[in-house]
């Protein structure tokens, strides 16, 4: 148990679910590394969802809802950290979320599907029980495997956390990829046509709201939203704001 009055609460008990993770058989121990590199960039952005983040969050949502498939993908860090907000998004946006795994096996895909199935039974859960039978070109062995149902046929995809030569590949393919990476500096926030430079505990649910909320806006309006986006001015705002943030700090 996590003493509620530590002050690093927030950040202990997130651990402790991806601890969990691993117990569980839905995270694998480089998740908790992944986890430590994103938690260095969060200190460094003040813990906080910045201005740069909320544009992306409003980009984001806007292309979503412009798809024509939207999938969402959840891998072990996502399904233990946020299970039930990456179903909620999925729901406002009424698809499919797909279980997406660098480190793919039989019994991790049962474990993360289990989980998902736990909080929605209804929810429509891809790449579960074999199913992820396409593959990305020009990724080898159970890392290029994905489910043709879902991300294979996907127009945009949110991978949120993902593997920088990943979402390269899906670029490749015709994809439009949202990450969500703390690291503005990953070659996953680089590739991807929209990067959520937040943590995903904070923004997932945010994104939810802008969907919500942009859902009854014209196709226009979308549209000016999604072309005045610029995810390279958008990474240097958030390598401008942490400098500046570094350079002011008082110890
Ligand atoms: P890349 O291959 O994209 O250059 P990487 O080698 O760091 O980056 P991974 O370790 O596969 O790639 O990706 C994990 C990424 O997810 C890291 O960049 C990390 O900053 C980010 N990350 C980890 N935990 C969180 C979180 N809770 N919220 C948002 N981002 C996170």
């Amino acid at each position: 148990m996590v003493p509620k009055n530590h002050p690093r609460y927030h950040s202990l008990y997130y651990r402790s679910l991806l601890e969990r993770g691993v117990d569980e058989g839905i995270v694998v121990k480089t998740g908790l590394i992944a986890h430590g590199r994103g938690e260095a960039f969060d200190y460094l952005i003040g813990e906080k969802t910045q201005g740069f983040a909320r544009k992306a969050i409003e980009a984001a949502a806007a292309l979503l809802l412009l798809a024509g498939y939207p999938v969402v993908s959840v891998n072990g860090n996502v399904a233990a950290l946020v299970p039930e907000d990456a179903i909620m998004l999925a729901k406002e946006l009424d698809t499919a979320v797909e279980i997406n795994l660098f480190y793919r096996t039989p019994e991790r895909e049962e474990a993360i599907y289990e989980r998902l199935r736990g909080i929605d039974d209804g929810m429509r859960i891809l790449g579960a029980s074999g199913s992820a039978t396409y593959r990305i070109p020009g990724l080898e062995s159970n890392r290029g495997l994905v489910d043709p149902r879902g991300i294979a046929k996907a127009d945009v995809v949110l991978v949120p956390l993902e593997d920088g030569d990943r979402t390269e590949k899906l670029r490749d393919i015709g994809k439009n990829v949202i990450t969500i990476d703390l690291n503005p500096l990953s070659r996953s926030a680089r590739f991807a046509d929209i990067t959520i430079v937040d943590n995903i505990v904070r923004c997932l649910p945010l994104l939810t709201q802008k969907v919500k909320q942009l859902k009854h806006a014209d196709e226009e309006e979308l549209v000016e939203i999604v072309n005045n986006y610029d995810n390279k001015g958008i990474l240097k705002e958030a390598l401008t704001f942490i400098s500046k943030r570094l350079l002011d700090m008082e110890l």
